[in-house]
């Protein structure tokens, strides 16, 4: 078992940031689980205060049923990837492997042993006689994962790890990273700033603000309903639509149109209304929000649509291919039903609806 545990988990640097904000999680035994914030947000300290590299300044961190607040780096079984590899230029590949077992002194032949079984189980086989230099972005970043996996950990910390890869190799990097996640069972704590990155990888996903969750879910129900307006903006590859409205007594005033009503608060209440371009649908002569096209975005299979409402206010909607409205006409696009979310004025919590 080796669950991670904080609780009121705050990490102060010297010069009085206070990157991690009493901080209370449950990570569960073999979890894929994902931290999800902008750059900043106090990420990295929080893996490395959970690996011990950095000292809580308040409360615990617990790994298995053991508290770990006070225990060296070296004793915590938890095994870290860094976001730059850090891998040692003039060694091999299988000495880069094999060298968590040099520093606990395991014979040459074990360790040539467990390089070349973690060198194939990462399809490595055939280079463990290069160097670092030698290979490509994708290879490295394997390296530095068969080095951290080659020695037993009860905790997988992987920071960034697929952050310096191109766009094509990093789709590659994290089908084959799951993969191994769940071949391995290990819990694993993986940061990213990215969140395609998280919604693809995660069992759950803890959204993090300065030092603080934002909100803690899988990833349907971070996307589908994201707490804050923070978060709604943060997830999803096309922004999610926030428009200023008002629940009035014949449904809810929006972009220059009236909605069925998802609510039942008071006549009068202004709420920010948030819809995703996913789920509206141009509905030619139905209920929605009219506007006109101005400006259409190819995104492969799907297209991004902008219309300009009558009130100034831009409304994003997703069509299929070769079904895009021409620009400077005037559509009419209506929400899913149950996809129309209420958030809070002023504070941009989520209103149940
Ligand atoms: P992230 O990984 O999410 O980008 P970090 O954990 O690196 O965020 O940083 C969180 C906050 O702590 C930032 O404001 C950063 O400037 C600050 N910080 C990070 N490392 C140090 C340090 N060694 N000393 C002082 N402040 C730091
Ligand atoms: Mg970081």
């Amino acid at each position: 078992m080796a669950q991670i545990k904080t609780a009121g988990l705050s990490t102060v640097y010297p010069n009085g940031v206070r990157a991690v904000d009493a901080l209370d999680l449950e990570i569960a035994d073999g979890e894929f689980f994902a931290l999800l914030g902008p750059s900043g947000c106090g990420k990295t300290t929080l893996l490395r205060t959970i690996a011990g590299l950095e000292q809580a300044s308040e409360g615990t961190v617990t790994i298995g049923d053991k508290d770990m607040t006070a225990t060296d780096p070296g004793r915590r079984k938890v095994a870290m990837v860094f976001q730059d590899y850090a891998l040692f230029p003039h060694m091999t590949v299988a000495e880069n492997i094999a060298y968590p077992l040099k520093v606990r002194r395991h014979p040459k032949p074990r360790q040539r042993e467990v390089a070349e079984r973690t060198a194939a189980s990462l399809s490595l086989g055939g280079l463990l006689e290069r160097r670092p230099g030698q290979l490509s972005g994708g290879q490295q970043q394997r390296v530095a994962l068969a080095r951290a996996v080659a020695v037993d950990a009860d905790v997988l910390l992987l920071d960034e790890p697929l952050s310096n890869l191109d766009a094509r190799l990093r789709l590659e990097a994290r089908t084959f990273l799951k993969r191994l996640q769940k071949e391995l069972g290990i819990t694993t704590v993986f940061v990213t700033h990215d969140q395609a990155e998280a919604l693809a990888l995660a069992d759950r996903i803890a959204v993090m603000e300065s030092g603080r969750i934002r909100q803690l879910g899988t990833p349907r129900e971070v996307f589908g309903r994201p707490a804050d307006t923070f978060v709604a903006n943060f997830i999803g590859s096309t922004p999610m639509n926030l428009l200023d409205g008002t629940v009035t007594d014949r449904g809810l005033a929006v972009a220059g149109a009236i909605l069925p009503s998802p609510t039942d608060l008071p006549d009068n209440t202004m709420v920010t209304v948030g819809v995703r371009p996913e789920y509206l649908a141009l509905e030619p002569g139905g209920q929605g929000i009219t506007g006109t096209v101005s400006t259409v975005e190819n995104l492969g299979v799907s297209s991004l649509v902008t219309l300009e409402c009558p009130d100034g206010s831009l409304l994003g909607l997703t069509v299929r291919e070769q079904h895009e409205p021409a620009i400077g006409s005037e559509v009419t696009a209506a929400p899913d039903p149950g996809r129309v979310l209420l958030y809070d004025k002023e504070s941009g919590a989520l209103l149940s609806s």
